[in-house]
């Protein structure tokens, strides 16, 4: 028993099979629990996933897990190991979400998702772009992290800790958040399968907003089904966020019709990107699926839609940050002074950027000719995704136009970083459910597809994407 316990690797069990060696007590939470935070202990110095370790929470709720297993009182995800976005706030626990304006603030409450998963085992908070504004965790106020299939490459972001945390096997799965592809990039650049739910259907009490309208917390995870565990553990109605629901629209699929967006597969998509989602189009077809050429029209537009949106949006969240609630980072000669010396301080450059274009498209003179423009043009394209589900059951195509690319590459060119989102920040505005999942790699490095569905329906884009299943088992 020892002798087997020493040769499976632990560390790399997806959620059904850790529960099944919990169950079977094959080994214990505490045991999963150490054997993981000793990995973090190692592997984390040069992947860089966690902001912040909790051993004792961790071990304390690995402890409360084994007593409830003793008694026969085990869930799916009871005493699973997993590592939280750190714009997520568990009580009691540092919540930076990567900026120094909140170097030492401590989460008063824990998040609904946070609270959903209290029967599993919190490693630590992982790293992210500062606020989740970025495509690379190399905005994250404290130091990038590196992606395990090439340390020398970004893991995508904002997520990036997470997904790097997932793919190192620090971690059984995580949670991170998705404004405008903030799960499915880094999912895609670190090979892992990244879901963001239908706008609504998650509760985002207790996460640090960046876009309220866009914000939405997802699982990141080694295999699909472990995506529908957590996503059906997290997900429901909260008293708390008012936008949240139980609505469910899911139906019987007798035969499955997949839409394959012309504008998707155009200028800037890397060949063997296109050639990988392509074999996997084939391979649906060669399963009897139907395959439509659609058509997205208002795609060109997405990118400074999401561009005026999101900042703007911004600008009004992030004007609490002022050195008086929440946390301090700097002095003032008199009250003026105090909030431009905390803001100044506080704040990294790409977030001062939004903050400063989100307040100019929302002020006055310029509300018309932008922002309301921005809102017209996001009806438009939710109107693309209407009309296009009228033919199909899910859309296909690349998550991400490019693969991982190297550590300081992009940041000097902010639009070439921007470009980067150019499928996923769609998706946000129409608020619908997509998943990234691995469907091949480019000189060892992973390549990713998107599908997306219509709102409420991520039973049915489960199901699809089991069909063609190249994660891990
Ligand atoms: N990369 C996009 C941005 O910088 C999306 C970020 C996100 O989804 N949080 O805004």
């Amino acid at each position: 028993m020892r002798f087997l316990k020493k040769m499976i690797d632990l560390t790399n069990l997806t959620i059904k099979k850790a529960h099944e060696g919990l169950k079977e007590k094959r080994f214990s939470s505490v045991e999963l629990t150490k054997v993981f935070l000793d990995k973090i202990n190692t592997k984390d110095k040069e992947i860089k996933a966690y902001l912040t370790i909790t051993p004792e929470l961790a071990l304390k709720q690995a402890e409360n897990a084994d007593k409830k297993i003793k008694k026969g009182e085990i869930d799916i995800l009871t005493g699973i190991p997993c590592a939280i976005k750190d714009n997520l706030m568990i009580k009691g626990v540092r919540c930076t979400a990567g900026s120094r304006f909140l170097d030492k603030y401590i989460a008063p409450y824990n998040a609904t998702v946070v609270d959903k998963l209290k029967d599993c085992v919190f490693l630590g908070k992982t790293n992210l772009d500062e606020f989740a504004m970025g495509s690379s965790c190399e905005k994250s106020a404290y130091f990038p992290t590196h992606n395990p299939h090439d340390l020398e490459r970004v893991p995508g972001g904002s997520s990036g800790g997470s997904a790097a945390a997932v793919a190192a096997d620090e971690c059984v799965f995580a949670l991170g958040s998705d404004t405008g592809g903030s799960i499915r990039q880094p999912a895609c650049f670190c090979g892992i399968t990244g879901l963001k739910p239908t706008y609504g259907t998650v509760s985002r009490y207790g996460l640090i907003a960046f876009a309220s309208s866009l914000d939405q917390i997802g699982p990141m995870t080694k295999n699909i089904e472990d995506a529908e565990i957590v996503f059906n553990a997290i997900k429901g109605k909260d008293k708390m966020d008012s936008t949240s629901c139980n609505e469910n629209r899911n139906k019987d699929l007798k035969e499955i019709r997949i839409g394959v967006p012309k504008e998707y597969f155009g200028k800037g998509l890397d060949p063997e990107i296109e050639k990988a989602v392509k074999n996997a189009i084939s391979f649906y077809e060669k399963s009897d699926a139907k395959i439509v050429e659609i058509s997205l029209p208002h795609t060109d537009y997405a990118l400074a839609c999401y561009y005026i949106i999101a900042p703007s949006e911004a600008s009004a969240n992030l004007a609490r940050f002022d050195g008086i609630r929440y946390s301090k980072v700097a002095d003032g000669e008199n009250l003026i002074d105090y909030y431009l010396q905390n803001k100044t301080k506080g704040f990294g450059a790409e977030v001062k950027k939004r903050i400063i274009l989100g307040t100019y498209t929302l002020s006055a003179g310029y509300y018309d000719a932008y922002y309301k423009k921005a809102l017209k043009v996001r009806t438009l394209i939710k109107k693309d995704f209407e009309e296009a589900f009228k033919k199909v059951d899910v859309i296909i195509g690349p998550t991400s136009p490019c693969l991982p690319f190297k550590i300081g590459e992009m940041v000097d060119d902010p639009l070439a970083m921007y470009l980067s989102d150019i499928y996923t920040v769609s998706v946000n505005l129409a608020g619908l459910p997509a998943i990234s999942i691995p469907c091949g790699e480019s000189n060892g490095l992973p390549i990713g597809m998107q599908l997306i569905a219509p709102a409420f329906m991520e039973n049915n884009l489960f199901k699809i994407a089991k069909l063609y299943d190249n994660t891990r088992n």
